[in-house]
């Protein structure tokens, strides 16, 4: 789970890390009334889930309440790459005499936490990554140590900063990976890590993103996701405890368990299909659960058939088909269904769902059938010969 750059640095604060503190608005008028509190100049900034906001224009500085309504008109409804701005974040500005950069993020290769330090911040890290790999101090962190001071200070010495910040940099990388640490997130950036000219040590941008399987644990970190930017499915599945993500075609995809799902969306795009979504609705089969997950995929207008790939284990094929009957005896949809049942009282369920008869379903034996027969639905031809 993505955090806003405002509710990343709310758990930087926690953790002891410098920001400065500010106000997240809405309006162009709660921003000149937040700069007002603060104080002259301020920075506004778009509260979007992606970087490179000051290169598309959604950072401004702003000296007076004139120059603050005026960004803060401009940057609000702002798209940047796709993301609409709807949440500023006005901070006081800071004087900055260098830009470093901080992170500190999963290394699943190596199994441990990476720590990255470097001088060169403020920029693309990736581009300093490439051309000048030597400005990039990496270290490897014991999980069960944890960061000491002396690795730290170590790390801010040899990536080259300025004598008199060394601690300060130390102490801003022990808390960012405290922050890593005690907050189970997977990555925390910090993009500029700024020195003021009274040289003090300071996260001026932060990118943080928690383990969504460990957010059981932070029951204060749970109401951060970012939801008025997410898909309104998508929340909706949340909600309902399914899991669904969109994606861009016109074939809804639907089984129980993510594995065989992902195989779905394989075989379908093996049949030249392209998958509307990845919707795994569990284990288990009673009729509501169905209903849900078929009501989910058909809120999605780009839908024009749906694959519903059961494989039948400890969960039972009948029954599931029994789930079907009352799931679309009460929605009856609009959009073909092919159905695939296997594994468990596979036959059984098979003999079901024909007598039942519905309309707009189809049942398929194979994947591969099944996949075959949606792509040739979803593009308007017939489904061939049913199984
Ligand atoms: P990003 O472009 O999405 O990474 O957004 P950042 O928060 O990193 O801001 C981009 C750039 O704007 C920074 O690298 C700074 O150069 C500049 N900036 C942001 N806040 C301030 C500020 O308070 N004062 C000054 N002088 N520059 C700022
Ligand atoms: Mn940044």
């Amino acid at each position: 789970m993505d955090l806003l750059e405002y509710q990343g640095k709310q758990l930087f604060a926690r953790h002891g890390l410098k920001v400065s503190s500010g106000e997240a608005v809405r309006t162009p008028e709660e921003a000149v009334r937040a700069a007002g509190t603060i104080g002259y100049p301020v920075v506004i900034k778009a509260q979007v889930l992606i970087g490179g906001r000051g290169k598309a224009g959604g950072v401004k500085l702003a000296a007076d309440e004139a120059q603050a309504r005026e960004h803060a008109e401009s940057i609000l409804g702002m798209d940047i790459r796709g993301h609409i701005v709807r949440t500023l974040w006005i901070e006081h500005a800071s004087e900055i005499a260098s830009e470093y950069y901080a992170s500190v993020l999963l290394d699943r290769s190596a199994k441990q936490p990476l720590v990255i330090f470097s001088v060169e911040g403020g920029v693309d890290i990736e581009q300093v990554a490439r051309q000048t790999p030597q400005k990039l101090m990496r270290h490897h962190v014991d999980t069960l140590a944890g960061l000491s001071r002396e690795q730290a200070v170590e790390i801010a010495t040899a990536g080259g900063a300025d004598g008199d910040v060394v601690q300060g940099v130390a102490d801003a990388l022990m808390a960012l990976y405290e922050v890593w640490d005690q907050e189970d997130a997977t990555l925390a950036e910090i993009n500029p890590l700024i020195v003021t000219p009274q040289r003090e040590v300071r996260a001026l941008d932060a990118k943080v993103s928690l383990d969504g399987n460990a957010l059981f644990r932070h029951p204060d970190n749970q109401a951060l996701g970012d939801r008025e930017n997410e898909d309104e499915i998508e929340r909706r599945a949340g909600e309902q405890g399914l899991q669904y993500v969109k994606l861009d075609g016109d074939i809804g995809v639907l089984g129980n368990g993510a594995g065989l799902v992902m195989s779905t969306l394989d075989v379908v795009a093996q049949a030249g299909g392209s998958p509307a979504n990845f919707l795994d609705a569990g284990g288990g089969s009673d009729a509501e659960k169905i209903k849900q997950a078929v009501a989910l995929i058909l809120a999605n207008d780009a839908v024009k058939a749906v694959l519903f790939n059961i494989f039948g284990g400890i969960t039972r094929c009948d029954e599931v088909a029994r789930g079907l009957i009352a799931a679309f005896t009460e929605i009856s949809p609009g959009v073909p269904f092919v159905v695939r049942l296997d594994g468990t009282n596979d036959v059984e369920g098979r003999r079901l769902l024909e007598q039942a008869a519905l309309p707009h379903v189809h049942a398929a034996r194979t994947m591969n059938q099944a996949a075959e027969m949606v792509v040739a639905l979803a593009a308007g031809r017939s489904a061939g010969t049913p199984a």
